[in-house]
Formats: structure tokens, sequence, C-alpha cells
């Protein structure tokens, strides 16, 4: 399915309304609403362009999957666990999914990844969710420490403060550029889309200059996307404040020098198509 997005909306509808419609559509038709056991759906669009769903849409679009009997599945792998501001993304929307997926972070390092239903789905036959590597005691035990981490240090709270002075300052600093075209995101997950001075055109060129003048200047940032034309920032949450306006600043840097031709197609070869 398309993921509702707010700065290319399917039919020019930014609420995400015709797109719920196109969905509705697909389910009485091509993809027939009892045949289909879950949704999976990424709370925030993260490797395909950081992109936050409109208001209410993922309400809405529970709404929809209950109708047919469908089980929401919510991926956090990647903005879960404090990085938007609350524990859990889905925790923005008035929304409560069937199943929430965990991975990346949970571990700090180690592999462990974890999947969270009810018992009804978990246990709906013996041994339903036995393993080779489930339960191992070492990552389970770094995903606790982990866990309590995140509370103890009010690393929710912090990744949402922080986040805030480093999507304003990202704003402000780039505010001259005409092709810094969206900045968005929730806490410590935020996208800036770059496209032509004249359009909303993407500009995947421009990102991959970007990200390597970003490099040269001591910033790591990725760029993601449908288009590969959005720069991602997904700093730790340990991220200070004074090292958000030093990354907001390089960004803005990094996007002038590589508008400048201070990056040649040469050094960027390599890097193309992410
Ligand atoms: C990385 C990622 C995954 C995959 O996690 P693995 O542990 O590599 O299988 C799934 N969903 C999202 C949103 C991710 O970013």
């Amino acid at each position: 399915m398309p993921y509702p997005d707010p700065f290319r909306p399917l039919e020019g509808d930014a609420s995400g309304a015709a797109l719920l419609a196109h969905i509705e559509h697909l389910l009485t038709t091509t993809c027939p609403g009892e045949d289909v056991g879950c949704f999976f759906i990424e709370p925030i669009q993260a490797d395909g362009g950081l992109i936050v769903p409109p208001p209410t849409f993922l309400k809405r679009l529970a709404e929809i999957c209950e109708r047919y009997g469908i089980l929401t599945v919510c991926d956090e792998v990647k903005v879960g666990l404090a990085r938007t501001g609350r524990l859990h993304c889905f925790e923005h929307e008035d929304f409560m999914p069937d199943i929430v997926v965990l991975g990346k972070g949970l571990g700090g390092g180690l592999p462990i990844s974890a999947v969270i239903g009810p018992a009804e789905i978990m246990d709906h036959t013996t041994a339903f969710s036995m393993q080779t590597l489930h339960g191992n005691p070492v990552c389970a035990t770094a995903a606790l420490a982990v866990l309590s981490a995140i509370e103890d240090n009010g690393l929710a709270a912090r990744a949402q403060s922080v986040g805030d002075v480093l999507m304003a300052e990202i704003a402000s600093a780039t505010a001259h550029l005409p092709q810094v075209g969206d900045i968005r995101g929730r806490g410590l997950a935020i996208g800036v889309e770059l496209i032509a001075a004249d359009s909303n055109a993407v500009d995947a060129d421009l990102a991959r200059k970007t990200v390597f003048r970003a490099w040269q200047l001591d910033a790591v940032f990725y760029y993601v996307g449908m288009h590969s034309n959005v720069l991602e920032l997904t700093p730790p949450l340990i991220l200070s404040e004074a090292e958000a306006k030093r990354g907001a600043a390089i960004l803005a840097q990094a996007v002038e020098d590589a508008l400048a031709g201070r990056v040649s197609d040469a050094e960027v070869v390599r890097f193309a198509g992410w």
C-alpha cells in the first residue's frame, strides 16, 4: 500500500482520506479483506522517507481493519523505544495496535528483537512463539537494562525536547534555501526533504552530496526515501542540545556547499541510490 505522505499526498489529499478510500477499495476488490490476516504499518515510515502520517490516520486505518477482522501490526523497530518522544511512537495517535514489533536499539547493540501481542495470538498453539535463538539470557538481560535506562533517564522526554531544538534549528538555518522543501518528524526522528529550487521535484543528487559533505564536516546523516532525496536524522537519544545546534548548522552548511558545487560527482558515485 502507498504510505500517507502529507508532502506528496495521493490525489492531493493531505488528510489521508483518499488513501483510506483506496485501501478500502482494494479490500473489497483485488485483496479481499476476509482473506487478509494482518496489516503491517510503521507509525513513521522511516527508510521510505521519514514520513509522519497525517493526524488520526492510524486510528482511521485501524477502524477499517477492525471491520474486516484484520489485525494491525505496528513496526516500532526503528522509531520506537522513546525516539519520538513517547516510549512507543503509536502513542502519539489514538491508536492501539494488536501486535507491536521491536528491534534495533532494544539490545543496546546486542542482537535481540521482540514481538508483543495478546496471549490468544502469541499462545494460540503450544510453543507457537518458540524459535531456536529465542530467550537468549545475555541479550534479554541487555534489553531489560536498555528499557530501564530509557525510563530512569527520562529519554523519551529528552528526545522530545532535544528533537524540538534540532528541528527548529534546522528550520532557521535553512530558511533561505528553497531546496529544503519539508522538515518533519517527531522527537529525534527527523526527515529533511530536498527538492528543486523552483518546484517540488525530488533532488537525490543534492541529498547524497549533502550527506557526503556533512560527513566531511563531522556530522553523520543518512538519506532515505522512495526517491533517495530525504535526509534522515535519527541520532542517539543522549544527543545534547549543543550537539543538536551544531548538527543543524553543519546540515545547512553541507546543503549550501553541495549547491555551490563543492562536492564532485566522482566523490559520491559509490553512494548513489540508497
Ligand atoms: C531495520 C528495520 C527492520 C528490520 O529489522 P531486522 O532486525 O534487521 O530484521 C524492520 N522494520 C524497520 C522499520 C526497520 O527499520
